[in-house]
C-alpha cells in the first residue's frame, strides 16, 4: 500500500539499483535478461522510476555488471575474492581471459566462448586460503555436487567434462607464468596462487547481475537532473539509484564508498536547504 510523506527540505533518494528487476535489465540491458542476481529483492529501481515520472535524466543504463558464482539450484553464493586464486578456462579446458582484467572485459569473453561456458579452476592452495564462510558455502555446493574436488587434473578434468591434456597445459603454464611473471599476465600485476598441488577444485560458472552501474543523472552535490540538465528542485540521490558515479565498471570496494560519500553530502544538502 502507497504511504504519503510530507517532506520539507526535499526527498533523497537511496533506494539502490535495478538489478532485482527483470523488467528494467530487459528493457535496458536485454543481453542480461534473465539472469540470476546477487542483489536484495529491493532492487528494484523504484526510486528511479519515481524519479523518471518527474522527468529525471538518466545515464549509463546499459552498465550492468555481472560476476561469476556457481551454476547451481541453490542460492549459494561463493565468490572467490582474488583473481590471483583461480583460473577461468572455455570448454576446451583453454584458459580465454587473464581473471584480473575488469568486470566488463571478463563478462564479454566469457560470452564469446562456446556456449558461454566458463569453469573456475583452482588447487589447494587457494582451498587453504579460503574465509571460513566461502569455504562453508564451497563445502555446501561440494556436497550438493556443484562443486568438484579431485586428486589430480586429470580426475577433475574427467569429472567436469574438459580435455585432460588441454586442462593440464592450462593449468601449466599458468603455474609458470606465476613463478617468473614475464612481461605479460596478470602476475605481473599481482602475486599468483600457484596451482601446484591437489585436491584440485572446479565448478562450472553462471554469471549473476551484480551491480547496475546505470541511474538518475546527478551533478557534484547529488542534485537530481532533468534531461535539460538542471536540477529538480528538491530532490536529492545517492548510492546505487544514482549513474553517475562509475562508468561501466564499479570497481571493488566503490559501491559503498559512492554510497557513503555521496550519502553524506546530499545529507548536508538536504538539511540545509530551504525549499
Ligand atoms: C552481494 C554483493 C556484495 C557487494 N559487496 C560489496 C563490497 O564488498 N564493497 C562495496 O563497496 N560494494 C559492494 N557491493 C555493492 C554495495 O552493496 C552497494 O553499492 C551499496 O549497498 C549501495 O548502497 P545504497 O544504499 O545506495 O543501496 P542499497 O544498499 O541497495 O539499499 C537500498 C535500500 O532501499 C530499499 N528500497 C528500494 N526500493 C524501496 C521502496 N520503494 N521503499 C522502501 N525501500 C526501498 C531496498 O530494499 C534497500 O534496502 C555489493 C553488492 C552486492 C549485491
Amino acid at each position: 500500500m502507497p504511504r504519503f510523506v510530507s517532506a520539507r527540505n526535499g526527498v533523497i533518494l537511496a533506494t539502490g539499483g535495478f538489478g532485482a528487476s527483470d523488467a528494467l535489465v530487459r528493457q535496458w540491458a536485454p543481453e542480461f535478461a534473465s539472469l540470476p542476481t546477487d542483489n536484495s529483492p529491493g532492487s528494484t529501481g523504484d526510486g528511479l522510476k519515481m524519479a523518471e515520472a518527474l522527468g529525471a535524466a538518466v545515464e549509463g543504463m546499459g552498465n550492468v555488471m555481472c560476476v561469476t558464482g556457481v551454476k547451481s539450484r541453490r542460492n549459494i553464493a561463493v565468490r572467490l575474492a582474488s583473481p590471483a586464486d583461480f583460473i577461468y578456462v572455455n570448454d576446451s579446458g583453454k584458459r580465454f581471459v587473464e581473471e584480473n582484467e575488469a568486470q566488463d572485459t571478463l563478462v564479454t569473453a566469457i560470452r564469446s566462448q562456446h556456449d558461454g561456458r566458463c569453469f573456475v579452476i583452482f588447487a589447494s592452495k587457494t582451498e587453504s586460503g579460503l574465509d571460513p564462510l566461502t569455504r562453508k558455502s564451497l563445502y555446501r555446493l561440494l556436497v550438493a555436487g556443484d562443486v568438484f574436488s579431485a586428486p589430480s587434473v586429470e580426475k577433475l578434468a574427467a569429472i567436469l567434462k574438459l580435455p585432460a591434456d588441454n586442462l593440464a597445459r592450462s593449468i601449466r603454464r599458468y603455474n609458470e607464468m606465476a613463478v617468473q611473471p614475464g612481461r605479460v599476465g596478470k602476475c605481473l600485476a599481482m602475486p599468483c596462487t600457484l596451482l601446484d598441488s591437489g585436491p584440485y577444485w572446479g565448478y562450472e560458472a553462471s554469471l549473476k547481475i551484480h551491480y547496475t552501474a546505470g541511474g538518475l543523472r546527478i551533478d557534484g552535490k547529488g542534485r537530481v537532473l532533468n534531461k535539460k540538465g538542471r536540477p529538480i528542485p528538491g530532490l536529492w540521490a545517492a548510492g546505487g539509484v544514482t549513474g553517475s558515479v562509475h562508468g561501466a565498471n564499479c570497481t571493488s570496494g566503490n559501491g559503498l564508498t559512492d554510497a557513503f560519500v555521496m550519502g553524506r553530502i546530499v545529507g548536508e544538502q538536504a538539511s540545509a536547504a530551504r525549499l
